[in-house]
């Protein structure tokens, strides 16, 4: 984990990144995670790493009992289910870097944003900024996935369904991004950043 600037004037933003599969989000997250005013927020998962993916940087990759464990400890700020695989977001680690004033990055799906936003914890409810980066039409999402080849045409259709559901939730989001080339996604989303930065409801009160 990088070791990012903490803002004495404030507290920590919690950034939310959604998207369909294949929108570009991981491109962008790949961007962002260059620029380190910000602490990316390492997920747990019961999924097998995929060839490259390192424990403790890509996710921390736990056994079924070990997540639920967790969830049972009460872990996690928020968990879901993502293609039959457990996903959940550390509540501690979160809440320490926003308390330290620095701003986390979450790279969630909609069912973890709709439960972090639902959270009855104050503070991190007001320090959300959610952002839906969404394709510019489902044919373009269609081409993407067919060019990264990396789902079967039956995955590709399970895929593109849930993409049309994801669709219908950009609207809880307080910001939409349609996706264009990876610097024009990156671009949009540092002016969010730097427009969230400046909020006048954020600065503290001296
Ligand atoms: P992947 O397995 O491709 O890395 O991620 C699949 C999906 O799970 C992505 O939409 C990603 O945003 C989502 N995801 C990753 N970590 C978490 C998490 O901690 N909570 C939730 N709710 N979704 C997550």
């Amino acid at each position: 984990m990088n070791n990012p600037p903490a803002s004495p004037k404030r507290p920590g933003i919690l950034f939310i990144l959604s998207a369909p599969s294949g929108a570009g989000k991981t491109t962008l997250r790949t961007m962002l995670q260059r620029t380190p005013d910000f602490v990316y927020s390492i997920s747990c998962t019961t999924r097998q790493p995929r060839p490259g993916e390192e424990h403790g940087k890509d996710y921390f990759f736990l056994q079924k009992e070990d997540f639920d464990r967790r969830v049972q400890n009460g872990d996690f700020l928020e968990h879901a289910t993502v293609f039959n695989n457990s996903y959940g977001t550390l509540r501690e680690t979160v809440l320490d870097s926003l308390d330290r004033g620095v701003d986390v990055l979450l790279d969630i799906d909609i069912q973890g944003a709709e439960l972090v936003r639902a959270t009855t914890h104050e503070k991190i409810r007001a320090a959300i900024a959610d952002v839906f980066l969404m394709p510019a039409s489902m044919d373009v999402l269609r081409q993407r996935l067919l060019k990264r080849g990396t789902e079967n045409s039956e995955q590709l259709a399970v895929r593109l369904g849930k993409a049309e559901t994801e669709m219908k939730a950009r609207d809880k989001y307080r910001y939409n991004i349609i996706s264009g080339t990876p610097e024009d996604d990156f671009q949009n989303f540092r002016a969010i950043m730097l427009a969230e930065r400046q909020l006048s409801r954020r600065l503290l009160s001296d």
